[in-house]
């Protein structure tokens, strides 16, 4: 079944053993399709049992069964590796889901059973250990949610002013007491990419899909060239968490409004409260609006996307900040300087995003709060209705953050003022070093 790698030590010359000395018998590279029956999975599929379980795990029966590449809880998996490692947790640990289930219900949507509208995430991810509990058992695999349903009450400090303000009054139901609490109702969701489905958003084929995933991540998922057959495959990236203010059964009922937010991750701004971006006020202003909506009778929902830095990440980011520091900060050489960095000004890639909205039922968004044109055309091509943009108002936005917000308003955001020109992006200064 596997290819086993032989440990030829005593052929391998002694400087070379200095350098790699670790024996690798018994370690498993990868799987082949002759040796595997893996669990049948047919993504898009029109009932539940047909479309079957995804199992990337290879306890069990898992090595000749599994039918996903990569393993559960995205970029944490290197975690879990890591407590095996130490000791501190059983490779064949067994979870017991007792009381986790979902919190509420979310209605199910024909897009879960349709293989070119979700393909980025698992529709029935949250209902896995109920739907194919027969499956694990007679099969002997394990099978786990990659979706999970809860509520929660949020406290945050922009709330209390708002309420002090009388923007947000106090309900009972949504907003609770004059402290600003939240009721929230919130899904998190791991990512489970249905690689045909992938490449078709790009626009390119599966077999060039799976080759750079494979070689420009170091060929960390050989399964990705050995196993054709196994379409499904879990990145490890960050996934996403949906907040949900107001009552989750009306987001998919066309008759009542939604505004909404997609917010992708900035931990410096969203967290730490850095005013070089527009981040937290946007976020904040974001959860505002859409906490009015559910309070007017619609709903509110956020969606947060680990996406760090535009999924350049921190430390790529921080560079960039040096550039534009050390190189004056001007607007006009804000998408100039990541370009410089990281060789594109943006890795976000929003083709997959709308899989999300597609998910919760939503077919319209009355109130879009994000002036992003990429978050805007990908939810349009999706085919979600957009009817309003609203766009941060101006007295929230920090002043050493104008040079991006003004740089993305010249690319194409939406603003209802009058976009800068180029030469106007000059004169849009941020903070010199000397002020830090
Ligand atoms: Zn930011």
């Amino acid at each position: 079944m596997a290819t086993l790698a032989s440990n030829k030590k005593e052929s391998v010359p002694l400087e070379q053993q200095q350098i790699k000395a670790t024996p690798v018998n018994d370690v498993l590279l990868t799987t082949y399709p002759e040796d595997s029956s893996p669990i049948p999975m047919n993504w898009g599929a029109t009932d539940y049992q047909e479309r079957g379980p995804i199992v990337p795990s290879k306890s069990k029966n898992g090595i000749s069964k599994h039918n996903c590449i990569g393993a559960h809880a995205g970029s944490y998996c290197i975690y879990q590796a890591l407590a095996i490692a130490s000791n501190q947790l059983k490779r064949d640990h067994v979870a017991d889901y007792t009381n986790a289930q979902p919190a509420f219900t979310v209605p199910e949507q024909p897009e879960w059973f349709n293989k070119h509208d979700i393909v980025s995430m698992d529709a029935f991810g949250h209902l896995t250990q109920y739907l194919f509990d027969d499956v694990s058992k007679s099969e002997n695999v394990d099978i786990k949610p990659t979706i999970a349903i809860t509520k929660a009450n949020m406290q945050l400090l922009e709330l209390k002013e708002a309420v002090e303000k009388g923007e947000l009054k106090i309900d009972g139901d949504i907003i609770t007491n004059a402290n600003g609490d939240l009721k929230v109702s919130k899904v998190a969701v791991e990512p489970v990419w249905y690689l045909p489905g992938v490449a078709e958003r790009f626009g390119i084929t599966e077999e060039t899909l799976r080759k750079c995933l494979f070689e420009d991540t170091n060929g960390m998922y050989p399964e990705l060239i050995t196993r054709p057959d196994i379409k499904t495959f879990m990145p490890p990236i960050g996934g996403l968490t949906v907040y949900i203010f107001g009552d989750p059964q009306n987001i998919a009922n066309p008759e009542k409004r939604i505004a909404l937010r997609v917010h992708d991750e900035c931990n410096g701004s969203d967290v730490f409260g850095s005013d070089i971006c527009t981040c937290r006020p946007y976020l904040m202003f974001g959860i505002i609006e859409a906490v009015k909506e559910a309070q007017n009778g619609g709903t509110g929902v956020v969606v947060y996307f680990r996406k760090e830095g535009r999924a350049l990440g921190e430390v790529t980011k921080y560079l960039v900040y040096n550039a534009r520091k050390r190189g004056g900060d001007t607007a006009d050489e804000y998408f100039h300087r990541t370009e410089c960095i990281a060789g594109v000004r943006d890795m976000r890639f929003q083709q997959l995003m709308p899989d999300v909205l597609k998910w919760l039922g939503i077919r319209k968004i009355d109130r879009m709060l994000s002036m992003s044109n990429m978050k805007y055309d990908a939810i349009v091509d999706a085919g979600i209705e957009i009817i309003e943009r609203i766009p941060i108002p101006d007295e929230m936005i920090p002043p050493d953050s104008r040079v991006e917000i003004d740089a993305k308003i010249n690319s194409g955001y939406f603003s209802t003022e009058k976009a800068p020109t180029n030469d106007e992006l000059k004169s849009v200064h941020g903070r010199s070093w000397e002020g830090i």
